[in-house]
């Protein structure tokens, strides 16, 4: 018996081992290059070239003399997080984004009566058109592409593949929502190397999945100014990889998240910057998690000056001052 479970053990240790292997030294996504052990540094700054920090465009003041701006937004992943393994048990953990948490998210926002952005995979929304007519019913906030379904730029590798998911993408929820959505939000976050040209080819007015500054800036494509307009993320502050044990684990105390939120928008607001929170309505709308974002929105509506906006808002503010 014992011999087995050590096998057992082994074998477990072998795969963890030969996956960190892989992670450091293996097959890179097709969407980008990897970067050699023995690269110069001119390969080294090429190969970081396609997609740069550029200016920043943090405003002297946000409007109305608030202190800070915050930005609520919500990338409502639901089923097309298992695209790849659609097993019903999986994908009922998708469905419940839309069955419970989310009409659950839009009535705490209005009892805030504040201004939220929901990022929504075409495919996530075509299961549920409920969640749009919804979202549109307040009249307050704002809808982003989150790609087609939520198929993640990087591991595509062909322009035209990526281009057509992200036409399609814009184009259904152009019909759903009335107007040509102006904000972009990657799948997981994920730019491959086409994905920037492709992002300012359709028009975009701003991206909303990097992480390179605290503060609003623009994005540099092959060093020059792309004239899209960063609005930071960062997974400090989301929710996935607190509670997803898909992720790094599972999180066992809400408290303990709310605590890192706090800590990002007492920050934000004392330097008097931005607060971009990212939430994911079917991790973050159960019943003992919506008390963080009740918890962190009643922080900050407690505090004067504070400028509630949708990413469109701020980043056409942004871009007016500049
Ligand atoms: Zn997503």
């Amino acid at each position: 018996m014992r011999a087995t479970y050590l096998l057992a053990f082994l074998a477990v240790l072998a795969t963890a081992l030969t996956a960190s292997i892989a992670l450091a030294d293996g097959p890179h996504a097709p969407g980008v290059d990897p970067i050699e052990i023995d690269a110069t540094i001119e390969q080294m700054q090429a190969a970081v070239a396609d997609v740069r920090a550029g200016r920043r465009m943090q405003p002297k003041t946000w409007p109305g003399g608030a202190r800070v701006a915050v930005c609520i937004s919500f990338d409502i992943d639901n089923e097309t997080l298992w695209r790849t393994n659609p097993i019903p048990a999986l994908l009922s953990e998708g469905e419940y984004g839309a069955m419970e948490a989310l009409p659950r998210i839009l009535t705490m926002l209005d009892r805030y009566e504040i201004p939220a952005t929901f990022y929504i995979p075409a495919m996530s929304a075509a299961l549920h058109p409920q969640m749009i007519k919804d979202i549109l019913q307040r009249k307050r906030h704002e809808i982003g592409v989150h790609g087609w379904v939520h198929e993640e730029p990087s591991s595509v590798g062909d322009r035209a593949k990526e281009e057509k998911a992200l036409n399609d993408a814009i184009a259904y929820l152009t019909h759903e929502i009335g107007k040509r959505p102006v904000g972009y939000r990657a799948p997981s976050w994920d730019f491959s190397r086409y994905t920037l040209d492709l992002v300012q080819k359709a028009g975009f007015l701003y991206d909303s999945s990097l992480s390179a500054m605290d503060s609003p800036y623009e994005l540099l494509a092959h060093g020059k100014p792309s004239g899209v307009v960063e609005l930071p993320v960062n997974y400090i502050l989301d929710d996935w990889p607190y509670y997803e044990p898909d992720a790094t684990g599972s999180m066992p105390s809400p408290s303990a998240v709310y605590e890192v939120y706090k800590g990002e928008f007492d920050g934000a607001y004392n330097e008097g910057g931005l607060f971009v929170l990212t939430l994911h309505p079917h991790v973050s709308g159960h019943r003992s998690r919506i008390v963080v974002l009740d918890r962190i929105l009643s922080h900050i509506k407690s505090k004067p000056d504070v400028w509630f906006a949708t990413l469109e808002q701020v980043a056409t503010y942004v871009k007016s001052q500049h």
